[in-house]
């Protein structure tokens, strides 16, 4: 079995990482670090560190924080021996998740750079479905309350934060994993809040090799439900992936309708991993993200406040 220790007891921790890591076999949640929050059963610490030095069965770090921490905290794990899983997005920078790469390869551990939506049921239909039908024209609308999936996260809204490509990234990681040609952004518009550093709304457009058009739409501030769709069309047809991925039609017909098991998927890969002595780091979503961040055409807009509720609300 292998031994976890899971940093960062917070929403993604609790609703996914705890019951994905419980439910598979091959490994042993062992302890846990957070400042705030603990987990029932398990050695707690408030920090790292400590962590490490409690506990030093631990095998795996598994950063759960968001991404502003995560550089120093993986640095550490790595030089500690520790294998590492990282949330997504997997940093700040791009530069500094190629530095935690090498890092890893010098010291002989595993690095997992997750893209959780990649294992969402619909995609990996689809992207074999464009490898014979390329698309001639990508719509992605990614939009959702932040006050609900997002409550109290101050974080998201400061510098390395993401603001609304906290979520628009999961699609960016689909998008490079289900199209077959590379693309490129050539246009971003951001709609920042006065009083944030990050965009509470964007529209990106992105370019593929051969001139085929990606238009994504994301924002903060759409009233329940959320909106996570990405439809390609392609000269046979329409493909709508729904639900972030749960969901997948092809001209109507339901092709995929599953329940998740992204977390499942994502510890059953980083298992794997740290078994054949392997890390999976793949920066481009990322990189799409730094791209748009250059690129960016800036609005700013009204003050953000949390406790109002969404237009239309
Ligand atoms: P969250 O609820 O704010 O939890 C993150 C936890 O990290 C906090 O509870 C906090 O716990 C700890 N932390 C340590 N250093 C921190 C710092 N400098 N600032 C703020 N918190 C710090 O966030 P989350 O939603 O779980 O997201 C964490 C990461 O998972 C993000 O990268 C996000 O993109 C990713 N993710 C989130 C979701 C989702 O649906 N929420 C889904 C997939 C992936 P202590 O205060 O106890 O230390």
């Amino acid at each position: 079995m292998l031994k976890l220790g899971l940093v960062g007891i917070g929403a993604i921790a609790r609703k996914a990482h705890v019951p994905a890591i419980e439910s598979n076999p091959d490994l042993a949640l062992v302890a846990a670090a957070s400042r705030h929050g603990t987990l029932p059963g398990i050695a707690s610490y408030t920090n790292l560190t400590d962590m490490l030095e409690g506990s030093p069965e631990i095998e795996a770090v598994v950063l759960c924080v968001p991404p502003e921490p995560r550089f120093d905290m993986a640095r550490e794990a790595i030089a500690a021996g520790k294998h590492v899983f990282l949330e997504k997005p997997p940093g700040v920078t791009v530069s500094e998740v190629h530095a935690l790469e090498a890092a890893a390869r010098d010291a002989g551990v595993t690095l997992l750079a997750s893209w959780h939506s990649r294992y969402a049921p619909g995609v990996e239909t689809l992207r074999q479905r464009l490898f014979s039908t390329p698309p001639t024209r990508v719509n992605v609308t990614w939009r959702e309350d932040v006050r609900v999936y997002h409550p109290g996260q101050s974080w998201i809204w400061e510098p390395g934060g993401y603001g609304v490509f906290d979520p628009l990234i999961n699609a960016f990681s689909i998008l490079t994993y289900i199209l077959p040609r590379p693309f490129r952004a050539v246009s971003s518009r951001f709609e920042t809040p006065s009083n944030c550093a990050q965009p509470i709304a964007a529209q990106v457009l992105f370019k593929d090799t051969e001139g085929v058009e990606i238009h994504c739409d994301a924002s903060f501030d759409q009233p329940d439900p959320p909106t996570w769709d990405i439809v390609v069309e392609t000269g046979a047809g329409t493909f709508h992936m729904q639900k972030g991925g749960a969901i997948l039609s092809h001209d109507g017909t339901v092709l995929v309708d599953e329940p998740e098991t992204e977390y499942a998927n994502l510890y059953a890969l980083f298992a794997g991993l740290v078994r054949a002595g392997r890390s999976d780091v793949d920066v481009t979503p990322l990189a799409h993200v730094a791209d748009c961040f250059l690129l960016a055409d800036h609005h700013t807009v009204g003050p953000f406040d949390e406790s109002i509720p969404a237009p239309g609300a």
